[in-house]
Order: structure tokens, then sequence, then C-alpha cells
């Protein structure tokens, strides 16, 4: 036993890793830029509606990467990452470009149709507010009122049509029309 443990020497030379090898194999890495543009890239993909806002990031970076990897002479890996990312956010780009005929008209219908709504409803106030202003002071069909008669009934926005109208508040009796087709009160 005591003999076994003078005699071996451990053998450090032969068995460690040189240090000059191990150093160069650590000094490659991969692009923190390329790995940042993919995930912006695929954001930018699934996030279409505000795809280009990571979109454009994507890109930059991508390219930037890109050519950092392919002149780094194998010391920066992730070539293929920045690529993807950048195609990622081309094809989000794309996409976004293709879906804008689409999306903006039905954007414009949706914005219409609610303030037709806000509209009626005002209309309908205005028309409360004369029924109740001509009962309490006993006017009769066909008589005139004004903004100022029925004040107290509404509130001041509900004479302002959301999509610039101009009101008729017409006489008692008669309903209230706003200058906008469309907007009007309906039984
Ligand atoms: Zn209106």
């Amino acid at each position: 036993m005591f003999l076994c443990a003078v005699s071996w020497q451990p053998p450090e030379k032969s068995t460690y890793v040189p240090t000059t090898v191990h150093s160069s194999f650590c000094s490659t890495k991969t692009s923190g830029l390329a790995i940042t543009s993919l995930v912006l890239g695929i954001v930018s993909v699934v996030l279409l509606c505000v795809g280009p806002l990571f979109a454009i990031p994507a890109i930059i970076c991508g390219h930037i990467a890109y050519a950092r990897t392919r002149g780094s002479q194998g010391l920066l890996t992730g070539a293929g990452l920045a690529l993807a990312g950048f195609i990622t956010g081309y094809v989000s780009l794309g996409l976004c470009l293709l879906l804008l005929p689409i999306a903006i008209p039905n954007f414009i219908k949706g914005r219409d149709a609610a303030q037709r709504t806000v509209c009626v409803i005002h209309l309908k106030q205005i028309d409360d507010a004369k029924r109740s202003w001509a009962l309490s002071q006993k006017k009769s069909d066909g008589e005139a009122v004004t903004a100022a008669d029925i004040s107290g009934y509404v509130k001041p926005d509900t004479f302002e049509c959301p999509k610039g109208g101009v009101y008729q508040i017409n006489p008692v009796g008669h309903r209230p029309t706003c200058s906008i087709p469309g907007h009007e009160l309906k039984d």
C-alpha cells in the first residue's frame, strides 16, 4: 500500500489539454445579435398586427449579425440564426403589406358602425328630451324647440355627432336628424 502511494506520480502533462487549444476552442461563440434577430423575427410573425415593430429591428440585427459572423473567420457562429432572423422579419413585413388592403377597409367599416351607433343613441336621447320638455311645457306637435330648451334634459356632448354631422333638433313630434347619411333614428 505504502509503496504504491509513493511510486505513483500524477501524469499531469500527458493528460491535460494544452492551454492554447483550450482557449481557441472557447473563443468561438454564437452571435448574440443573431439570436436577438431570430427572436424578434419570430415575435414579428406571431404578433402580426404589430409585426413591423419587431420585424424592422429583426431585419437590421439580422443583417449586422450575418455580416459579423461572415467576417469573423469562424470565431463567431450564428450566421444561420441571423439569416433566419432577417428572413422571418421580411416574411412578417410582407404579410403585413398583403393584409393591409383587407385590414384598413375593415377598420374603417368598424369605426363607421361604432360612430353610427353612438350618433343614433344621441338622437334617441334628444328625442326623449324633446318629449319630456314638451310634456312639462305643455307644448304640442309642430311647435319649435331649441337646444337651449332641452339642455336640462341631456348632457352637452349629446348634441355632437361623433362623425362630425350636424343635428337638426326639429319641432316637437318630429324626429331629430343628423346630416350624415345612415345616421337616423328608426322605429
Ligand atoms: Zn351623426
